[in-house]
């Protein structure tokens, strides 16, 4: 049986983690798994049913009607469906933000969702991206990579892109998210958010997106080949 290579992805939130693993597993020609894509769906059924997503029992109640497809479009795109339905745009809102990192910190949560991002790596070359994925999802991956920048930084670019889709939102609010989020993810008990002993520090403040694309590309050629 061939054995699929993997590269774990782990890092904060908007630290370009999406849109580095995408260019690097587009260069490696590998498959992107966005599994913080996932955690939103859950996220949006959890928003849209107007259900607490800090409450165990009641988003555990939701998740036994959830029917949650990925799939990949003719461009290549992962797009998610959530019974039936793409919601690729709709996770992206800035509300779902929330909806997500609270409903990931659920262990209920992230046992329903482990086995389906660990079978992707059983069918596939995948560079998944995440925040445990180095840890917990993938503690095997050939390559790990731990992606950050500073808190500011990542608050900028985020507030970027978040203006070139039309949402107005003020930097200030999207730092004090991020802030908000960093704290969430690290100290939650169910998976936190950490640097794995063997994943490899890439740090992008200072960085454009082209040197941080070289810069992964180097270390994953380096570590597949170690
Ligand atoms: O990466 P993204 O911002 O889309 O992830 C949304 C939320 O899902 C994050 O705030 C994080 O709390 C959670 N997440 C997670 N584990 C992953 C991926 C995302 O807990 N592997």
């Amino acid at each position: 049986m061939s054995k699929h290579r993997s590269i774990a992805i782990d890092g904060p939130s908007g630290a370009g983690k999406s849109t580095l693993a995408r260019a690097l597993a587009r260069a490696l020609g590998y498959l992107y798994v966005d599994t913080g894509a996932i955690y939103r769906t859950v996220g949006l059924q959890a928003f849209r049913t107007g259900t607490d997503p800090e409450d165990g029992a009641a988003v555990t109640a939701l998740l036994s009607g959830l029917d949650i497809g990925l799939g990949y479009g003719e461009d290549g795109e992962q797009r998610m469906y959530l019974n039936g339905e793409d919601v690729s745009q709709a996770i992206r809102r800035h509300e779902i933000s929330h909806y997500a990192s609270c409903v990931s910190a659920l262990p209920q949560v992230r046992a329903f969702l482990l086995d389906r991002q660990r079978q992707l790596a059983r069918e596939h070359d995948v560079v998944m991206d995440g925040r445990d994925i180095g840890t917990v999802v993938l503690p095997q991956a050939d390559v790990k990579i731990f992606l950050t920048a500073a808190p500011e930084a990542r608050a900028r670019r985020r507030w970027l892109e978040l203006g070139q889709r039309g949402e107005q939102t003020d930097y200030d609010t999207v730092l004090r998210d991020v802030l908000d989020r960093d704290e969430k993810d690290t100290h939650r008990s169910a998976a936190p958010l950490r640097q794995a002993e063997d994943a490899v520090l890439a740090d992008t403040t200072q960085l454009d997106l082209k040197q941080s694309l070289d810069l992964l590309i180097h270390i994953a050629k380096e570590q597949l080949q170690a």
